[in-house]
């Protein structure tokens, strides 16, 4: 319990923040799982906490950085336990999700020279949008 726990507790006393049982089910819910969850099928799981609750607690996340947040179309946001950076296409008929090992951004680099306004890059969000395998043989 401590053990699984220690990552997310580390990071949220780093900011000041408490530990909860809605943090801690929802942190487990995004180690644990092979893709990015929305609110909405995260919000499906635990029907036992509101919905501002959970979406709190997902954009909370997001800020402090322990869980990615995704635009990977439609108007839903997705999230992500992203320990090393990656990422994604999704087809644009079904909605499969393929993770992307590699960093396929250019360098920061090359964007510091181009900004005019920002002096440091933190981090980016690109993703990838076509259509799969089985979509594809299917027409
Ligand atoms: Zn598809
Ligand atoms: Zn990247």
């Amino acid at each position: 319990m401590i053990n699984l726990n220690g990552e997310l507790k580390g990071a949220l006393e780093k900011n000041g923040q408490k530990i909860t049982k809605a943090r801690t089910v929802i942190f487990e819910l995004l180690k644990k799982s092979q893709k990015p969850l929305s609110a909405q099928e995260i919000q499906k799981k635990f029907t036992d906490f509101d919905r501002v609750t959970i979406y709190r607690t997902l954009e909370q996340f997001s800020r402090l950085g322990i869980v990615s947040k995704l635009a990977l179309g439609g108007d839903r946001a997705y999230f992500e336990y992203a320990p090393v950076h990656h990422h994604h296409i999704v087809c644009k008929n079904c909605g499969t999700i393929e993770e992307l090992s590699e960093c396929l951004a250019p360098k920061n680099m090359s964007i510091s020279k181009k900004t005019k306004k920002f002096a440091k890059i933190s981090h980016h969000s690109l993703e990838f949008f076509g259509t799969c395998t089985s979509c594809h043989n299917r027409h």
